[in-house]
């Protein structure tokens, strides 16, 4: 007999709670997912689990670089920058298919003395030289005519010239679910829709959760706990972090309307938005403001869109772009640590990783680009913890996640990518059996990206329900629901479809 959801779901919850771990993940966005699958390659009991889809969080709703940060070199923050250089080309080496190579075009402008060309060209050497070695690409410098042959839709007025660097582009979601199986590979227990409640501490952590599908509870007896949940990472019983959340959107357009043949760097002030090449589209962002809200109905509104929208209309005149234009947007939150003062894009992107109760620890703050780091220097630390309280049935090995490739060759053809795969019923099977994906907004928001590439979703909605149906054993009456609750999701968002 085919195993049930709610059968599927009392074994994982069996499998968490029946036998101590060295290592609790609570949070499964990329934080948690490195974190995972750094502690299991080494060797650790390991679980994780996620209140929501995997990638539910700010590791679905970034701008998908892979970067130093050539803004960042620009406030003197050579240390971040480098670091993040360096993990950047680790990413590329490790997972090849979600770490593009992407050519960026920075163009200056006479009425802009935030930004001058002689700097920048200085600026995009020292950035290939953080790399430790060779950048993805080789940096240049544009005149204005090179430009206009490049970019002929830019804006020309009061132009002076641009610089050309290189940065990484991936697919945030797709970069988390692959960390997933791959921890799961090396025996992590990962569940997602399991929520965690509360933690006490004796001779060893219980932490209390929830299986949000099924409302079954449990309590998973660990040794070491970390706290992963990024902008909820204040909220978390336990913790000390202190957060300043900010909101960043992005919408997407028809790259016909942009057409960029590489990113361009759009200026405001000295602030800095891209438009980003995505296959037939072009992604256009970000805002960077503070927000007090519940980090889970963070929302695209008007103002947000109009910003975006009036910067790039000011570099590209003839694009015109009004809200009907835009396909889809998503909204997300930094997780920065906290600094009451300055603006938003002033805070450091740098991470804190700080233990204050013994086998408890919060990891906050960072970047995308730099979780793996991020990963490896928690694990150490929990390492070093466990072993000091003789706390481990074998000795953990060294940390191997910056050499070996995240996914065999065979397990992301077709199925991962920086652009989102063609239909078929088989890829929704695998969703389905090897991804973890119970609900339709699963596929359609993160494993295959499909909600926010197409203009006309809704029958790419209907054939993945009738998928997953399949697979899942959905009825009519479910199948019904589960396309009520994906149209309720994206509507909550104000993008005009
Ligand atoms: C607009 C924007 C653009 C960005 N662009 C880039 C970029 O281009 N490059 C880059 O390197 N970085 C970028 N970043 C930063 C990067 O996206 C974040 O630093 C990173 O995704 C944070 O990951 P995380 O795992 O800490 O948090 P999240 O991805 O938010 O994961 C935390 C998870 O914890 C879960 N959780 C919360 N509470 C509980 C609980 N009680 N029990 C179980 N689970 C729980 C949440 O549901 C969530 O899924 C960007 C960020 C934003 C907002």
């Amino acid at each position: 007999m085919k195993p049930t959801l709610a059968s599927k779901r009392a074994e994982m919850l069996r499998a968490l709670t029946e036998t101590p771990l060295d290592l609790l993940v609570i949070g499964g966005g990329i934080v948690g997912a490195g974190i995972a699958r750094d502690a299991a390659m080494r060797g650790l009991r390991t679980g994780l689990v996620e209140q929501a889809d995997f990638a539910f969080g700010t590791s679905s709703r970034s701008s998908r670089l892979l970067h130093g940060g050539l803004r960042y070199l620009a406030q003197g923050r050579i240390g971040l920058v480098h670091e993040a250089s360096v993990e950047k080309k680790i990413l590329h080496q490790i997972a090849p298919h979600l770490a593009a190579p992407l050519p960026f075009i920075f163009p200056t402008y006479r009425s802009n003395k935030h930004w001058v060309l002689w700097q920048l060209k200085i600026g995009v050497k020292i950035y290939d030289l953080l790399c430790g070695g060779r950048n993805l690409g080789k940096s240049t410098w544009l005149n204005r005519s090179t430009l206009a042959t490049l970019v002929p839709a830019l804006n020309q007025t009061q132009l002076t010239g641009a610089v050309r660097y290189f940065d990484g582009f991936t697919n945030d979601a797709r970069l988390v679910l692959d960390t997933l199986r791959s921890a799961a590979r090396h025996g992590a227990r990962v569940s997602n829709y399991t929520r965690f409640t509360a933690a006490s501490r004796a001779q060893m952590w219980q932490a209390e959760v929830t299986d949000q599908l099924t409302g079954a509870t449990g309590t998973i007896p660990t040794r070491a706990i970390v706290n992963a949940t990024g902008p909820w990472a204040d909220a978390l019983p336990h913790s000390r972090v202190k957060l300043r959340v900010t909101k960043g959107v992005h919408l997407v357009v028809e790259r016909s309307r942009v057409p960029v043949p590489d990113t361009v760097v759009m200026t405001e002030g000295k602030r800095i938005l891209f438009a980003i090449p995505w296959g037939e589209r072009t992604i256009l962002g970000t805002t960077d403001t503070d927000y007090a809200g519940d980090p889970a109905r963070v929302h695209t509104d008007q103002a947000d869109m109009a910003y975006v929208l009036a910067v790039t209309n000011q570099f590209f005149p003839q694009a015109r772009l009004t809200a009907a234009d835009v396909i889809s947007s998503w909204a997300g939150l930094r997780p920065l640590i906290a600094d009451p003062h300055g603006k938003p894009s002033d805070i450091s992107r740098s991470h804190e990783i700080r233990s204050p109760e013994p086998g408890w620890w919060d990891v906050a703050g960072g970047k995308l680009t730099t979780y793996r780091l991020m990963a490896e220097q928690t694990v150490d630390q929990v390492v070093k913890m466990l072993m000091a309280a003789n706390g481990v049935a074998r000795r953990p090995t060294r940390c191997r996640t910056a050499d070996e490739p995240l996914l065999p060759e065979a397990e992301v053809r077709g199925i991962s990518s920086v652009l989102p795969p063609g239909f078929s019923p088989d890829l929704v099977q695998h969703f389905c059996a090897r991804e973890w994906a119970v609900h339709l907004d699963d596929v359609l928001l993160r494993r295959a990206g499909w909600h926010y590439y197409h203009r006309e979703v809704e029958a790419l909605a209907e054939q993945t329900s009738r998928g997953m149906a399949e697979c899942l054993g959905w009825s009519p009456e479910q199948r019904l629901e589960e396309i009520r609750r994906y149209q309720q999701l994206v509507q909550s968002s104000p993008t005009p479809r």
